[in-house]
């Protein structure tokens, strides 16, 4: 099979501005002095606290749980005091109990962490391990990975796809994580190729990223099952559906999951984080974060889990020019937030600024039926129907249009000569939609 320059059908070319971080090694962000850890930060139930104000605790120490499946545990990423159980909102917007610690500077690790051998695991003890770990996808959507691993028995996984694609502009955290810390990839891939049975994996890595392709192909020299994918730079590339049809040329049904086409898709770095799991005993307290945009000093960092974002600008040298949008994740699929002290999460690769004078507000104007925003869908979907729709409350001519097949992308939003509000009127069809179908 050739394994080069693999893409899919839509989608668009758009600006990378990669190069700000790109060649910036990580840097280790100095541990803050108060975290905000929020109990809800993957898809499905939140998690319940363990501790109580004035509790001690210590790093990788299990501060939250919750006995659903779809959820997963979340961990303390400093030693200190609990200050305050309070609530708070995530970048994602969701409403969430948070555990306010006081950071100690002792950085006094829990005594469990340990390394451990895969020949010791049994596959339901890695599954049962990633929940306790705290594991999530941390390309973004945040599902839980010993949920993502526990297919139905009827859904046989033969391919597992890492995504090393990191489509989205200004983002380099997983660029960096790949070259910085390849050889506990491979390891990671190796630990879920066993959670899954399965005997093949692919890394897809977008040609934007020569380096990051030579030392994984260098790392991976000698092993058979698995193998570098090259993929054309094409955003959304790193979208899951899209980057299954690129390697394997399956197409998942509208409505349908990876698995129904034999493939799980994790994110590179949700693949470290599994190997530091299971090999190394360590929960998911820290990630690789890029800061980038109009700050002085962009930089990749690792950052604790619950860090406010205003010490990640400060590490970066604070605002470069009057500070406009303050987005967490990138500038196509990102959330613009209103408080720097929001922490990050688990699913935050990145930090955006925008200045005021960069940001346009552009008029919308009357659609010109080019077509364009059909072209560049990669769910291969009619946005300016679906919008037009959306834009009249109709929102069950949007689900007659598959409108929850959207990935929201914003593709067909950055494409459009109008500047129509595409994506974003499709975000509130599908939001309506999903609440009128839980209702019946
Ligand atoms: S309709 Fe959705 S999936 Fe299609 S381009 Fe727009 S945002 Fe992306
Ligand atoms: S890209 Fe914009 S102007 Fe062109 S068809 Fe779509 S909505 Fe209309």
């Amino acid at each position: 099979m050739d394994l080069g320059k693999l893409t899919f059908k839509g989608g668009a070319s758009i600006p990378e501005f990669k190069e700000l971080t790109s060649k910036n090694p990580v840097e280790v962000l100095k541990s803050p002095k108060i975290v905000y850890i929020p109990l809800h930060q993957h898809s499905g139930s939140p998690c319940e606290p363990l501790v109580n104000v004035g509790d001690v605790v210590k790093i990788g120490q299990k501060i939250g749980s919750s006995n659903a499946f779809v959820s997963s545990s979340i961990h303390s990423s400093v030693s200190g005091v609990v200050k305050e159980i309070s609530t708070i909102y995530t970048p994602t917007g969701i409403k969430s109990k948070c555990v306010v610690i006081e950071n100690d500077g002792m950085d006094e690790m829990i005594e469990s962490i340990k390394e451990r051998s895969l020949e010791y695991y049994k596959r339901e003890e890695i599954i049962s391990t990633l929940k306790e770990m705290g594991i999530v996808g941390m390309g973004g959507a945040s599902f839980p990975t010993h949920v993502k691993f526990s297919p139905p028995e009827d859904k046989k996984i033969d391919i597992l796809i890492i995504n090393g694609a990191e489509c989205e502009p200004y983002i380099t955290a997983d660029h960096r994580l790949m070259l910085e810390n390849t050889k506990d990839i491979v390891s990671g891939i190796k630990v879920a190729m066993k959670a899954l049975n399965t005997e093949k994996a692919y890394i897809g890595i977008e040609d934007n990223k020569p380096d990051a392709i030579e030392a994984m192909k260098k790392e991976l020299a000698g092993e058979k099952n698995i193998e570098v994918a090259i993929l054309k730079t094409k955003y959304p590339q790193g979208d899951e559906k899209r980057i299954i049809d690129a390697i394997t040329n399956r197409k998942v049904p509208l409505g349908g999951l990876p698995m129904d086409v034999g493939c799980v898709v994790s994110n590179v770095a949700t693949i470290k984080a599994i190997n530091d799991a299971i090999l190394k005993g360590k929960p998911l307290y820290e990630r690789i974060v890029t800061v980038t945009g109009s700050v002085n000093n962009p930089k990749n960092l690792l950052v604790r889990i619950g860090t406010p974002i205003e010490d990640l600008i400060e590490a970066c040298g604070g605002f470069k020019g009057k500070p406009g949008k303050i987005i967490i994740g990138g500038p196509m699929m990102g959330i613009a937030q209103f408080d720097l002290k929001t922490p990050i999460v688990k699913g935050s690769n990145g930090v955006l600024v925008q200045a005021l004078d960069e940001i346009k507000n552009e008029e919308v104007l009357p659609c010109i039926k080019c077509g364009k925003c059909i072209d560049v869908c990669p769910s291969r979907l009619e946005p300016l129907f679906i919008s037009s729709y959306s834009l009249k409350d109709n929102y069950s001519k949007c689900d007659e249009l598959n409108a929850l097949a959207c990935v929201e992308c914003g593709a067909c939003s950055y494409i459009c000569p109008a500047k129509r509000p595409l994506a974003e009127s499709i975000k509130i069809a599908k939001r309506e939609i999903t609440a009128k179908r839980k209702k019946s």
